[in-house]
């Protein structure tokens, strides 16, 4: 088992995580995870994009070219042979005895490793129940932090009411999940949240937003309210992991529950087709 460290792929017992490492200490870094589809990394350059602009909304530099990262990660896949799976990087502002105030001196340390994962059939095709909660998360969710409080806390009580992933709402305006985008389907028009700094702008969501554009779907980007919610034709959440999946339900501060609707499945099937031909 390979993990990436630095600009060099090591063996995984030959990894040395500094204690003063600021991403141990204050969390303070951020982070990707990339989908691979027959050993080569899907969306990456859109990925790198957004590295790239949570490491400037942070006053942080990423000390490697996009090109380095990127044959980094292809070296990752390559020695850990993986054909279906995934990728996590991160980039922590770098080592320093601890102290709120950061250094820009230090350097900032790249880790990473790979993981094998196949699409969730079952998911895809009876969807998901899912846990409606307050979203308590800070006011820069646009930044992929691995600063995770809010989203792990959501993910827990989701899980312990028996649900599959947590959504989230500030006083009623819906944001989006705890790992994934949310969209809905009213009256052959899809809604989702617009990027704004209340949510994780997915490279899954801008992906289904413009293969609804070459569907010729209607879809808005514009928040909507727990009440919309409830009365949706249609539920699905994105991500790197999920891809789109449908939601069937929903508990916590809402209920309801949805039927799998052809919206959903065309958008479905035109990400299969998309990430397909991406190869
Ligand atoms: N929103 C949040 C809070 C996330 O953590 C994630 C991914 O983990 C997403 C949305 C989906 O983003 P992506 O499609 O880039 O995986």
């Amino acid at each position: 088992d390979y993990v990436l460290y630095q600009n060099r792929i090591i063996p995984k017992n030959e990894l040395h995580i500094d204690m003063d490492d600021r991403g141990y200490n204050f969390g303070d870094g951020i982070y990707e995870v990339v989908r691979v589809y027959n050993g080569i990394p899907f969306a990456m350059d859109e990925h790198l994009d957004r590295l790239q602009h949570s490491a400037s909304e942070l006053d942080m530099t990423v000390p490697y070219s996009m090109e380095t990262i990127e044959k980094l990660v292809y070296d990752l896949i390559q020695k850990n042979e993986i054909n279906s799976g995934m990728i996590y990087f991160q980039l922590t502002r770098g080592i320093q005895p601890r102290n709120h105030l950061y250094s820009r001196d230090i350097e900032p340390v790249l880790s990473g490793f790979s993981k094998p994962l196949e699409t969730n059939v079952e998911w895809q095709q009876n969807g998901l129940d899912t846990w409606m909660t307050k979203d308590i998360r800070w006011l820069r969710c646009d930044i992929k932090t691995i600063n995770l409080l809010g989203n792990i806390m959501a993910k827990r009580e989701a899980s312990d009411n028996n649900c599959h992933e947590a959504l989230q709402h500030r006083e009623g305006l819906v944001t989006e999940g705890s790992s994934s985008n949310l969209f809905i389907v009213k009256d052959d028009v899809i809604y989702t949240h617009p990027s704004t700094n209340l949510i994780l702008n997915g490279i899954t969501r801008r992906i289904t937003i413009r293969l609804a554009y070459q569907i010729e779907a209607t879809i808005k980007e514009k928040p909507f309210t727990l009440e919309e919610l409830k009365q949706a034709d249609e539920v699905f959440i994105t991500s790197t992991t999920m891809e789109v999946t449908p939601v069937r339900s929903i508990k916590g501060d809402l209920t309801a529950s949805y039927s799998i609707g052809p919206w959903t499945r065309k958008l479905q099937h035109a990400f299969t087709d998309y990430r397909k031909k991406q190869q």
